[in-house]
């Protein structure tokens, strides 16, 4: 039996990741194989590693990580959508069977018995090799190659992008103004989507004004805020009236800043889960007043479905065309896989670490 190596971890037990050999996976009836180009690291990433998710396949004690996959086919599909040299991404959830899932929005998933790769009961992408059905894979043209571990994140901000313009389809006045929380990957590109939208955008994050996070928000032609110390409420009131605002830092007590810098008709949307924190104090009375006065709307999102994998493709490519450069600039960090732990460490101005086989 062929082998590989990927990154794995005991499910539950913190600074259990290893490098570990595995069997190299065979592609089942109609499955292709891919071999695996980079692979991003995220906070989820990090939340597992920690032992506060993540769990192993059914029957394994190991669960292999990553969620944030650049691959290429080596052996088709059967039906030769995938032919050998595409370049892939692979998406995240696998439905259950309830009748979101059935309709193909897995990510509203009612029953919540999906899986998914490199998260919950199935093995994820950081590794040598992988297969996976034509039903769940993306194709990337080629001037996605350096970049395209991004589709994954991309996909999770299109679908939220996708909720704001629903719930916001009440309001008889377009969206022009919107403030991004947070200059992680998903932050920036909310930013950079939000940008090639036409929107004014303001990105607030802790980096420094020098900071790469600070160019790379400005090469879009949004302001960048460096928010240490700041108060988001003064940031969005010299803003002016802000139709979107998107949580994008995942901090405790954040969804309530941005709750509160929701201008008149505005939508605040939360992507950011934050880990177990001290509870903390809210001026209630304020802020429902303020929401209620406002006609402001509060919209949870995460996962993404297929066809919020296909705006991110359509809109990288706009982005790529548009501002040359920037997504690769969001590349950090590549490490092979053996120095894993040095791409999930991360530095204060770190935005996407890679691990490439
Ligand atoms: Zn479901």
């Amino acid at each position: 039996m062929e082998e590989m190596r990927a990154v794995s971890v005991t499910p539950g037990v913190s600074g259990s990741a290893r490098l570990t050999v595995h069997p190299r996976p065979v592609p089942a009836a109609g499955e292709a194989l891919v071999r695996v180009l980079a692979t991003g690291v995220c906070g989820t990433d990090r939340e597992i590693l920690a032992g506060h998710t993540g769990t192993a396949p059914t029957g394994a004690e190991r669960l292999i990580i990553g969620h944030e996959c650049l691959g290429e086919v080596v052996t088709g599909d059967a039906e030769g959508t995938f032919p050998p040299g595409t370049l892939v991404a692979p998406m995240v959830r696998r439905p259950d069977g309830c009748p979101a899932c059935r309709a193909g929005r897995w990510d509203l998933c009612q029953w919540g018995n999906y899986t998914e790769r490199g998260i919950r009961g199935a093995h994820g992408f950081m590794a040598e090799w992988y297969t996976e059905s034509p039903d769940y894979l993306v194709p990337l043209p080629p001037e996605l190659r350096a970049a395209g571990m991004l589709v994954e994140p991309a996909a999770v901000v299109a679908k939220a992008l996708s909720e704001v313009t629903q719930v916001r389809s009440r309001i008889p006045w377009p969206a022009t103004r919107a403030l991004v929380l947070g200059g992680g990957s998903i932050g920036l590109l909310a930013t950079l989507l939000l940008r090639h939208q036409g929107l004014e955008v303001h990105t607030l994050d802790l980096a420094a004004a020098d900071s790469l996070k600070a160019r790379l928000v400005e090469a879009s032609g949004a302001r960048y805020v460096a928010g240490r110390g700041v108060p988001v409420n003064e940031v969005a009131e010299q803003a002016g009236n802000l139709d979107i605002v998107v949580e994008a830092t995942g901090a405790p007590g954040m969804a309530f800043a941005a709750m509160e810098a929701t201008g008149i008709g505005g939508v605040a949307v939360l992507l950011g889960v934050p880990g177990a924190a001290a509870p903390r104090e809210v001026d209630a009375a304020w802020l429902t007043r303020r929401l209620v006065e406002h006609n402001a709307a509060v919209v949870g999102s995460i996962n993404a479905a297929r066809l919020h994998f296909d705006a991110a493709l359509t809109g990288l490519l706009a982005v790529q065309r548009r501002w040359p450069g920037v997504l690769e600039r969001m590349i950090t960090g590549r490490y092979p896989l053996a120095q894993f732990e040095d791409a999930i460490r991360g530095g204060s101005d770190t935005v996407k670490s890679v691990v490439e086989p």
